[in-house]
């Protein structure tokens, strides 16, 4: 009961603060400010490789990705598509898949219906629909949303803006007796592509709330600058995203940055981090971060949190960083059936802790944490359920028997 209470307080938090939306329904899940804040990544794998894109695919959904999106760039990549989610259905995998078009995206709709059905949504971005038929394909795509009842995202780009607009409106600023910076400008015609393009949409008769918008930069000011008064002028749902973030700590710390100062905000109702992996690096790590913000923010609980000091020089030994490490790991690997098995454990804190001068107190905070003893202290872990101290391990095996503990409580209170 205890968990559940909390689960609905964040739940209730989160829903407070959201900047009013109406709601998109993409495939089975709704996005828009009644509902989370949903997370959603993109594959990288050529998209006419069925076997890999599934596989990806696959993955990114264990991970807890609840949409992801394809590139549909050519004949091949339209042609697997209804293969690739065949082959997810197959396997039970009902995870929405978002077709992401440039250039092309009228013919290979058109030319493909199959494909178009399939899709749970497209993504337009109208500054790669053509420039003389700009129009004509964009309500081309948008008349083939209509035809099968799907929802679309416009999603402006500031390294593809519509040339039309910007030009437009740097000439008109530059009437002005104080003209705006050419940067404020840029922003103000990534707002104007979106909005235009979201009444050209509704004008060909796509619903009011069958439109997410997003408009992505690679600064973080400027993400926060556009989402701001893109947020200020709509009601659509909004997908947040830092374009091009980057790799390993720039891209994490820069998403995290933009994403958590438009979250608090109230401001994105789908995120998307786009993470630049290492050579062979893992996809799911941009699941991961996304769900790490919101969990961060208080606006969503995916996975247990582990709370672990930095350590100092009152720890000379590794024994705590080791078991911090084991129990993060351990919950990672077990999340994928702990999920089904025990509904609630997302919101589980464990606390390992490096000696007794925040140790015990850190712990009590926690629904269970251990005290590792610092440098000269006896040799002995107190370890804290509910915050009250349950027992004291000692000797060689502490590890091993607090990840006992851990699995008792768990079974214990999230049967
Ligand atoms: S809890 Fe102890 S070991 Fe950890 S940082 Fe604080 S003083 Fe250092």
């Amino acid at each position: 009961m205890k968990n559940a209470i909390l689960k609905f307080g964040v739940w209730e938090r989160s829903k407070k603060l959201r900047r009013k939306t109406v709601t998109a329904k993409v495939g089975n899940i709704s996005i828009g400010s009644d509902h989370p804040v949903v997370v959603q990544s993109m594959t990288n794998t050529d998209t006419s490789d069925v076997k890999r894109t599934v596989w990806q695919i696959k993955d990114l959904a264990a991970a807890g990705s609840e949409l992801v999106r394809v590139t549909v760039n050519n004949d091949s990549a339209a042609k697997a598509v209804p293969l690739i989610i065949e082959n997810l259905e197959k396997q039970n995998i009902r995870i929405p898949v978002i077709g992401d078009f440039h250039y092309n995206g009228h013919l290979l709709l058109t030319k493909y219906p199959v494909c178009a059905e399939s899709l749970a949504k497209y993504r337009i971005n109208p500054g790669n629909v053509g420039t003389k038929t700009r129009d004509k394909n964009f309500t081309t795509i948008v008349e083939q949303a209509i035809n099968f009842q799907k929802p679309i995202r416009i999603g402006v780009n500031w390294g593809s803006l519509d040339k039309q607009i910007l030009t437009e409106m740097m000439d008109e600023n530059s009437k002005h007796i104080h003209p705006l910076p050419a940067r404020d400008v840029t922003i103000n015609a990534m707002v104007e592509s979106a909005l235009r393009s979201a009444l050209l949409a509704e004008n060909v008769g796509i619903a009011h709330n069958m439109i997410i918008l997003s408009a992505k930069v690679s600064g973080v000011q400027d993400l926060i600058t556009v989402y701001r008064q893109l947020a200020g002028k709509c009601e659509y749902p909004l997908h947040l995203g830092l374009t091009e973030a980057g790799m390993g700590n720039k891209g994490i710390i820069a998403s995290t940055a933009g994403l958590s100062a438009l979250l608090q905000e109230g401001i994105g109702d789908t995120i998307r981090v786009s993470l630049t992996p290492q050579p062979g690096g893992d996809r799911r790590e941009e699941v991961y971060v996304a769900q790490q913000i919101l969990q961060s923010l208080e606006l969503r609980s995916f996975t247990p949190q582990v709370t672990a000091c930095p350590g100092c020089g009152r720890t000379t030994s590794t024994l705590f960083q080791k078991l911090a490490d084991d129990i993060n790991t351990y919950i990672k690997e077990q999340m994928p059936s702990w999920r089904i098995q025990y509904p609630g454990v997302e919101a589980l804190n464990v606390a390992v802790m490096g000696c007794v001068v925040n140790g015990p107190g850190e712990s009590k905070h926690a629904n269970i944490g251990i005290s590792l003893p610092g440098t000269g202290e006896d040799p002995k872990a107190p370890v804290y359920i509910d915050g009250t101290h349950a027992t004291t391990l000692k000797g060689e095996h502490i590890a091993e028997e607090f990840q006992k503990l851990l699995n008792d409580y768990i079974v214990k209170n999230y049967s």
